[in-house]
């Protein structure tokens, strides 16, 4: 795809999770990976992201060489690269910094698979990635160690990964995370909650058929 348009996209769905509350500040980053030409274009780093423009974004390989752009990427690039070299039916990866998924991540828990949509959607539960360093490889390598059938997952005191064949897909998983961790808060404050489990969830998945890479 031509590289004009993946800055437009990444710029444009960037901006948008600003809007919807899954970045805040600063904090949030993402991008899309162009595989035919071994391309990531990726958000800057430190960027306000209500003055983002599409020629802010940046273009890197997967060893993190800047190959256009005149900021610098976003400093978890090596979280996004290493998550495209993992899972190779990934294109775009989303790092938010939701809040109520995160409240999950300082607490240290994954968010239990608590509603039947979370199947299909992600795979089933939202797993925790042990604690890495933000932006080290570390974080990376947690990520993708559970990553595994999943769309999305928590960075240990930090914030939400959410992956996707398509940038509209890891869009749509960051926003899943954020709903299934605010259903679950408030199902929590009102009780203890039972987990989709066992039977009922090999029904449900057998039921929607689906199965996340
Ligand atoms: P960047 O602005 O470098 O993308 O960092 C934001 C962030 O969320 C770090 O984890
Ligand atoms: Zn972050």
């Amino acid at each position: 795809m031509d590289t004009l348009v993946l800055k437009q996209q990444v710029c444009e769905w960037s901006v948008r999770a600003w809007k919807e509350g899954l970045f805040e500040g600063t904090c949030g980053n993402l991008s899309i990976y162009d595989r035919e030409q071994g391309i990531v274009v990726i958000s800057p780093s430190g960027l306000s992201y209500s003055s983002y423009r599409p020629e802010d974004m940046v273009v890197i390989d997967l060893e993190g060489k800047v190959l256009e752009g005149a900021h610098k990427p976003s400093s978890e690039w090596i979280m996004h690269t290493m998550v495209y070299q993992h899972k190779p039916g990934v294109n775009s990866v989303i790092h938010t910094h939701s809040p109520y998924a995160s409240s999950f991540a300082v607490r240290n828990q994954s968010i239990p698979c608590i509603l039947t949509e979370m199947i299909p959607a992600l795979g089933g539960d939202v797993p925790l990635a042990k604690f890495g360093m933000p932006g080290t490889a570390e974080v990376g390598e947690e990520a993708c160690k559970v990553l595994k059938g999943r769309g999305g997952c928590l960075l240990a005191r930090h914030g939400v990964l959410a992956v996707g064949g398509s940038v509209e897909k890891a869009f749509v998983r960051a926003g899943y995370v954020e709903n299934a961790a605010k259903i679950c808060s408030i199902a929590m404050s009102n009780g203890s909650i039972e987990p989709i489990a066992g039977d009922l969830f090999d029904a449900v998945k057998e039921h929607y058929g689906v199965v996340i890479d």
